[in-house]
């Protein structure tokens, strides 16, 4: 699977973030997030693999394509923010950031924001992804615990 639309903002447009959108690595991964798809790279042998790079960290064969997880996982770490230096998140302090181990991507963590009361935060904690529109066309994916999800996608 490969995605070809971009949205990614033309050079010196995106603030401080951090992280690159324009990154050529993560292309499809932008792209699916528009979409509001969880992608992660697979090689040529399957093995699915995180952060992006042109090969897998497993076996060293090239990336072959991009699938779509099931956008669940469970909560390995996390740190609370209560400081920033990033006016966009300034007065969203405190927040949780966490690793979260994807359900159906053998030995994928990803780093996010989790969307939760930080005091309620467990090792193991069943998660979903959502996305939120950030800025200049970017689709930041973010956690929130599954049955919050699965409550907000019920309401009338
Ligand atoms: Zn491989």
């Amino acid at each position: 699977m490969s995605t070809t639309r971009s949205t990614a903002p033309a050079f010196g447009e995106t603030p401080d973030w951090g992280f690159d959108p324009r990154h050529p690595d993560f292309g499809p991964y932008w792209a699916g997030c528009v979409e509001e798809r969880l992608l992660v790279p697979v090689c040529e042998d399957g093995h699915g693999f995180w952060p992006p790079r042109p090969h897998c960290s497993h076996c060293f064969r090239p990336t072959a394509r991009w699938v779509e997880t099931s956008g669940h996982g469970s909560l390995y770490s996390w740190t609370v923010i209560h400081r920033t230096r990033s006016p966009e998140f300034a007065a969203q302090v405190p927040y949780a950031v966490g690793m979260v181990t994807l359900a159906d991507m053998s030995g994928i963590r990803m780093v996010g924001r989790v969307e939760a009361d930080p005091a309620v935060l467990i090792e193991g904690l069943d998660l979903a992804v959502v996305f939120s529109d950030l800025q200049h066309g970017v689709r930041l994916p973010l956690w929130r615990p599954r049955l919050s999800v699965a409550a907000e996608r019920t309401r009338p």
